[in-house]
C-alpha cells in the first residue's frame, strides 16, 4: 500500500517555536508611532497587547519555548498530517510529488488556533479577563472564542456587519464557544456610533471593526485586544506548522523543492516558510511560491512603504506591502485574503527576493478546489483554493520528482453559499483597478 499520510506521534511535536527576526538578512524596519514617526515604544503598545507578547514582537532570541499548558491544547488536534495527494497528481499528469499540511482539522477548522490559543494563554498569564477583536468571514473571531474558553476567558468578537448578515452559521458557533459577537459598527463604541449616527445601514468593513475592538480593549482594564495575522509574534506562533512539516519530511527522507501558501496577512505562509528561511539563504534550492486574488494583489501590485495596519489611522505605521489603506478591495468570496496590506516579516523576506508572488481570479480558483474536492475528497475553503491553483501550476512546470508542500488553511464547509455562486456562474473575475490602487498609495504617508 502506498503511503497517504505522514503522521508524527504526539511527544514528537516541536517544543519550541522558530522566530525568523535574528536570521532575516537585514533587521526589520521598526513600527513608527503615527504622531511622532518615531519608533514605537513599547509601553505605548501596552494599553492594548500584553507584554510577553511585545516583547515576542520584538524579540531577537531564536527559539521560543511553547509552555506546557499550551501543547496541552495544542494536543487537541496537533500534529496535525501532512498528506500526499496522489489522485490530484494524477489527474494533472504531475510528475512532481505534492503534499499538504493539513490545518483544517483545528476545532475551528483552520490554522488560526495556532495564534489563538498562544494568544489567549498570555493575556490570562498576565491577569487579563476579557479579548476582543474583529472578524471579517468569521475565521478568527471563531479560533479567538474557541481559545478563551480554553482558558477561561471572555471573548468580544466584532463582525463586520455584511458578513454577519450574509455568514450567520460563524456567529452561531462564535456564541455555542461562550463569546458575544456583535455586527460591527455597533453601539458599544464611540466610533462605531458616529458610524451608525451618519448611516444606520451600514455595512461596516474590516478597518471598522479593527477600530471598535481595539477602542473596547483601551477603554477597559480587564480586557486587551488580539489580532489574527500580520503580526510578528502571530508569525511566530504559526511556525509550529513549517517545523512539523520539516520532520514529517525527514520522516520520509525527502526535502521540499517549493513550499506554497495562500497570503491574506500572511500568517498560514510565514508559519509554513520561515523555518526554511535559514536553508534558503544557506544556498538551498527551495522556492516560497505565495498566492494571492487579483482583486487584492498586495504583494504583485503593492509598494514597499510604510502605512497604516487599519482604514481609522489607529495603528502604528508598519513598513509592509501595502496597497493603501483605504484600499477597499471587491467583494469576493475569500473574505480571509481581503487585508490591504501583508505581514512585515513576509513582505521583508518578499523585497529581499525570496518570494514569488501569484495572483488569480475566483473563477479558477473554484475550479482548482472543485478538482482537488473531485481528487481528494475534502472541500477546501475559498482562500486555500489559492495555494491550490498555485500548487498546480507549479506542478505542471516542476522537474519529475520535484517536492512541492502547500499548506491547506482551512475547509470549506462553511462558505457553501460561495460554492453556489460558482456553481451557478454567478462569480465575476473582478481584478483591481490600477486607477484606485494608484490613488490609495498616494494618501499613504511619505517616510
Ligand atoms: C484567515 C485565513 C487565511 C488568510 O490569512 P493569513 O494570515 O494570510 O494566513 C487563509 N486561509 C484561511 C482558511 C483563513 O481562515
Amino acid at each position: 500500500m502506498k503511503q497517504t499520510k505522514i503522521i508524527l506521534n504526539e511527544k514528537d511535536m516541536p517544543r519550541q517555536w522558530y522566530n525568523v527576526l535574528p536570521d532575516l538578512p537585514e533587521p526589520l524596519a521598526p513600527p513608527l508611532d503615527p504622531e511622532t514617526k518615531q519608533p514605537i515604544a513599547p509601553e505605548k503598545l501596552a494599553a492594548i497587547f500584553p507584554m510577553s507578547l511585545i516583547e515576542q514582537e520584538m524579540s531577537d532570541k531564536r527559539w521560543v519555548d511553547i509552555p506546557e499548558p499550551l501543547l496541552e491544547i495544542y494536543t487537541l488536534y496537533r500534529p496535525s498530517p501532512l498528506v500526499r495527494a496522489w489522485r490530484l497528481e494524477q489527474a494533472i499528469g504531475s510528475k512532481a510529488k505534492i503534499y499538504y499540511k493539513d490545518e483544517s482539522v483545528s476545532p475551528a477548522g483552520s490554522h488560526k488556533p495556532n495564534t489563538a490559543v498562544a494568544q489567549a494563554y498570555y493575556n490570562k498569564m498576565e491577569g487579563v479577563k476579557r479579548l476582543s477583536t474583529e472578524t471579517g468571514a468569521g475565521q478568527w473571531g471563531t479560533a479567538l472564542s474557541f481559545a478563551c474558553k480554553m482558558f477561561d476567558m471572555d471573548c468580544t468578537v466584532y463582525m463586520v456587519r455584511c458578513s454577519y448578515d450574509q455568514k450567520p452559521y460563524r456567529g452561531i458557533i462564535i456564541r455555542t464557544y461562550g463569546a458575544e459577537v456583535f455586527p460591527s459598527p455597533s453601539d458599544r463604541t464611540k466610533v462605531g456610533r458616529q458610524v451608525l449616527e451618519k448611516d444606520p445601514q451600514s455595512g461596516g468593513s474590516l478597518g471598522l471593526a479593527i477600530s471598535e475592538a481595539v477602542e473596547d480593549a483601551a477603554s477597559n482594564a480587564d480586557t486587551k485586544y488580539a489580532l489574527g495575522s500580520v503580526l510578528n509574534h502571530v508569525i511566530l506562533h504559526q511556525t509550529i506548522t513549517g517545523l512539523e512539516v520539516k520532520k514529517q519530511l525527514e520522516m520520509i527522507q525527502e526535502q521540499p523543492d517549493v513550499l506554497v501558501g495562500c497570503v491574506g496577512g500572511g500568517s498560514n505562509f510565514g508559519g509554513l516558510v520561515m523555518p526554511y528561511v535559514p536553508d534558503k539563504l544557506e544556498g538551498k534550492n527551495i522556492r516560497f511560491v505565495a498566492a494571492e486574488p487579483q482583486a487584492c494583489p498586495t504583494l504583485t501590485k503593492g509598494h514597499f512603504i510604510y502605512d497604516y495596519g487599519d482604514m481609522a489611522r489607529q495603528t502604528p505605521l508598519i513598513k509592509m506591502y501595502t496597497l493603501g489603506h483605504g484600499y477597499f478591495p471587491p467583494p469576493i468570496h475569500s473574505g480571509g485574503l481581503r487585508y490591504h496590506g501583508e505581514a512585515p516579516i513576509v513582505s521583508h523576506v518578499a523585497k529581499h527576493g525570496l518570494v514569488e508572488a501569484r495572483a488569480y481570479f475566483q473563477n479558477e480558483i473554484f475550479d482548482a478546489a472543485r478538482l482537488f474536492m473531485q481528487t481528494e475528497g475534502f472541500l477546501p475553503a475559498p482562500e486555500t483554493a489559492h495555494a491550490i491553483k498555485a500548487t498546480i501550476d507549479v506542478a505542471r512546470e516542476a522537474e519529475p520528482g520535484q517536492v512541492i508542500v502547500f499548506l491547506y488553511s482551512g475547509h470549506g464547509l462553511l462558505d457553501l453559499s460561495s460554492y453556489d455562486a460558482y456553481l451557478q456562474g454567478r462569480l465575476k473575475d473582478q481584478a483591481f483597478s490600477e486607477e484606485e490602487i494608484r490613488q490609495c498609495l498616494a494618501e499613504c504617508p511619505t517616510i
